[in-house]
């Protein structure tokens, strides 16, 4: 079954659409999303505990609006076939520096246990 996933991770709104056989399955783009958010920290450091703790979660309907209107954009192409959108890229929009948002693809690893082509 096609799915999608989504959210803001401030200030860079994130969303993409996977086909079953066609892209990384959920396993695989866990694996990819903790590869990027390796900062190579020391042991015992969080990414949190390098940023200010705000007293709330930074979004707001500003950001949070074209997060959730482009999942359901990519959900309703996925029912409809309207656009025909390729499955398997993330599409990142940095609020920030929108020069530096662009399309994501992310593939099976060939040694995932739940789509992989390794035996
Ligand atoms: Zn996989």
């Amino acid at each position: 079954m096609p799915w999608v996933v989504g959210g803001y991770h401030g200030p860079t709104m994130s969303d993409s659409l996977h086909g079953p056989g066609q892209t990384a399955c959920w396993e695989c783009l866990h694996d990819h999303r903790a590869e990027q958010a390796d900062m190579r920290l020391p042991p015992e450091t969080t990414l949190e505990s390098l940023a200010p703790q705000l007293p709330r979660h930074p979004v707001n309907i500003i950001s949070a609006t074209p997060t959730g209107t482009l999942l359901t954009h990519f959900a309703l192409a996925t029912l409809t076939g309207a656009p025909p959108i390729e499955p398997g890229f993330r599409y990142d929009v940095n609020l920030v520096r929108l020069d530096a948002s662009a399309p994501d693809r992310i593939t099976s690893r060939p040694d995932c246990p739940a789509c992989g082509s390794s035996p």
